[in-house]
């Protein structure tokens, strides 16, 4: 532990499982006391725990942030944040013409108005003690959209354009807004895909595998300290370079 966060609150969405447990234990180990937050108590019990083992601070809050009224109860729930990780999104993977209202709706609630709410709700205050961070997940597919992701992309393409207009509205106000782009990553979510695609994804890649999640959170735990003080509407790609996204056999 370096302690560069010593002091700071952070909350990560969507971090009972994948990238954001990483990211989490990563804030942790940095000094940050976590709130972990989640649908399933089990599992954010779990990463309690692991990062109280390892010696940080945690607390853990359900909610659903697909529903608006419970994306405002976390921000309440919460309190003080120094440190917002907007990481908990869903992918639903369908053609255009087969895509559901529902799957529609669903992943704009998720991936992008459960952000913009956060940021509502989170920066006033980051403001009113002088400064904050924010770090939103997006995807490669939000810049090199793909087959079968229309939405999913769609929906982080607007979080990257969030990212760069919050970082000039609240950029002088000492609050830094960036975006991690992973490319395709090791995960709980994607081990659910069909049959070797995640893999068929990795080799695809410059670098011709997937990512582990700690990976991605080795960036954004980054881009959250103080040593990227000037960094500041950047969309920092992690995606292995190459980022075709086809899978190859
Ligand atoms: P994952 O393994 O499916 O985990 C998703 C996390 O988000 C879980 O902690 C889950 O919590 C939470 N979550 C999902 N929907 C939620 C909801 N409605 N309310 C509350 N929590 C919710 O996902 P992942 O693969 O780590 O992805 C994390 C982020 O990285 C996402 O934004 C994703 O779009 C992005 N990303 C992933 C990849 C990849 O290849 N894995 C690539 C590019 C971008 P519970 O299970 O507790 O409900």
């Amino acid at each position: 532990m370096t302690n560069t966060l010593t002091g700071k609150t952070a909350l990560v969405t969507g971090a009972t499982a994948g990238i954001g447990y990483a990211i989490a234990v990563q804030l942790a180990a940095e000094g940050a006391e976590v709130v972990v937050h989640g649908r399933n108590a089990e599992r954010g019990a779990k990463t309690v725990q692991d990062i109280e083992n390892a010696g940080g601070k945690a607390r853990f809050v359900a909610a659903d942030v697909s529903n608006v009224a419970d994306v405002r109860r976390l921000a309440d729930e919460a309190g003080d944040v120094d440190i917002l990780v907007n990481n908990a999104g869903i992918y639903r993977f369908a053609p255009t013409v087969d895509t559901t209202d529902a799957d529609f709706d669903d992943q704009i609630d998720t991936n992008l108005r459960a952000p913009y709410v956060l940021v509502q709700k989170l920066v006033p205050g980051m403001i009113a003690r002088g400064g904050g961070n924010v770090v939103n997940i997006t995807t490669v597919v939000a810049s090199t959209p793909a087959a079968g992701a229309g939405i999913y992309g769609a929906s982080k393409a607007a979080l990257e354009s969030l990212t760069k207009l919050w970082a000039d509205e609240f950029g002088t106000s000492g609050v830094r807004v960036n975006a991690v782009a992973p490319g395709p990553t090791q995960t709980p979510g994607t081990a659910a895909f069909e049959a070797d695609l995640i893999e068929g994804l990795g080799r695809g890649t410059a670098l011709g595998r997937t990512a582990e999640a700690e990976e991605i959170a080795h960036v954004v735990t980054f881009v959250a300290s103080p040593a990227a003080s000037y960094v500041n509407g950047a969309i920092l790609t992690v995606g292995g370079g190459g980022q075709a996204l086809r899978p190859v056999a």
